[in-house]
């Protein structure tokens, strides 16, 4: 019996390119359904994650007529890893057997959905997306993304590099991904650690054809500094191993004051005095600076607020 698949679409402000990424991605549903690859009940989950211009309008004007579309608004923006969590909940209470989760300006090759179907239907029951060709991406884009990989592997955090929000999951991987209830979401680090037997699958991404990027500098920024204390308690580490390295050396330089002190020496040293204090104090803020982030997490998480709400969904008599 073929499966039944769910492809989630978070759209944030995407009324430039929405009709274009629906309708490639119904042609795709129709080719795999008619191959007799998925079942026909299949269906493209559009989010609108609190959008600004007329994503919504658009997307609900599509699910009137196009079967495979249905459209949920959310109240307000509530970020693209919440829309996707709201996508994969959708998703489970439509009893999908599979879904896959992809950007919706379509940036992702969807002719990669083939090859996931073949390895989940050999048993993966996670496939991730990865780029294998960042050539579309601007120069600082590809630098600080492989800085950004990096860093997360001296911290021991398992994440695919270059591979983004487009992957396959099971029923069953969704499911086990829905019982992390933590609020800081970094989907990226969280799917690793089910555990579940995974595979990649190799594309190359393309420019946003529309529309334009909603991720600018500090959003990436943020996003980055999320993925790392989401997933590392090292920074923490690594601040008092620093600072005991620093009370040796403040050791020494005291034994050296006092020795010379006691031989009647003269200890000139202002400007070192200065630096010291300066260089000290800079350490210090940085190490405030990188416990509060993890301080502003658990005071996050203690709230346990719900994660979004559902404002409307078009009529979804069709499944
Ligand atoms: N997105 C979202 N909520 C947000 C920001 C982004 O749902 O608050 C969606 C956006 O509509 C797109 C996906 O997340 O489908 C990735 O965004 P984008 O393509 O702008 O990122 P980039 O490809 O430039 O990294
Ligand atoms: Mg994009």
């Amino acid at each position: 019996m073929s499966k039944r698949l769910s492809v989630i679409l978070p759209c944030y402000n995407e009324e430039p390119v929405i009709r274009q990424s629906i309708d490639r991605l119904s042609g795709k549903l129709a080719s795999l359904i008619d191959a007799g690859t998925i079942d026909a009940d299949s269906m493209i989950i559009a989010i609108d994650d609190g959008s600004t211009d007329n994503t919504w309008n658009a997307i609900a004007g599509i699910a009137s007529y196009n079967r495979f579309v249905v459209g949920i608004k959310l109240t307000h923006n509530v970020g693209q890893q919440n829309a996707l969590i709201a996508g994969l909940e959708t998703a489970i209470q439509k009893d999908a057997d599979i879904t896959i989760t992809i950007d919706a300006d379509l940036q992702d090759d969807i002719n990669a959905i083939d090859k996931m179907l073949e390895l989940h239907s050999q048993g993966c029951e996670i496939v991730y997306g990865v780029r294998n060709d960042r050539s579309s991406d601007s120069w600082f884009k590809r630098v600080t993304a492989r800085m950004f990989y990096n860093f997360m592997k001296a911290t021991q955090a398992k994440i695919i590099p270059n591979h983004s929000d487009y992957r396959l999951m099971s029923r069953r991987a969704v499911e086990l991904l829905l019982a992390y209830e933590e609020r800081n979401l970094f989907l990226r680090g969280i799917v690793p650690l089910i555990g579940l037997k995974s595979e990649r699958v190799y594309y190359s991404r393309t420019p946003r054809h529309a529309g334009y990027t909603k991720y600018p500098l500090g959003k990436m920024l943020s996003f980055a500094i999320e993925g790392i204390t989401s997933f590392s308690v090292r920074p923490i580490r690594a601040i008092f191993t620093v600072g005991l390295a620093f009370m040796f050396i403040a050791l020494s330089i005291l034994v050296y004051v006092i020795v010379a002190i006691i031989q009647g020496r003269n200890i000139p040293g202002w400007a070192s005095i200065m630096l010291s204090i300066w260089f000290i104090g800079s350490l210090i803020l940085i190490a405030l600076g990188i416990i509060g982030e993890y301080v502003s997490k658990i005071y996050l998480e203690s709230k346990h607020r719900p994660r979004y709400f559902i404002d409307r969904t078009t009529d979804t008599d069709k499944h």
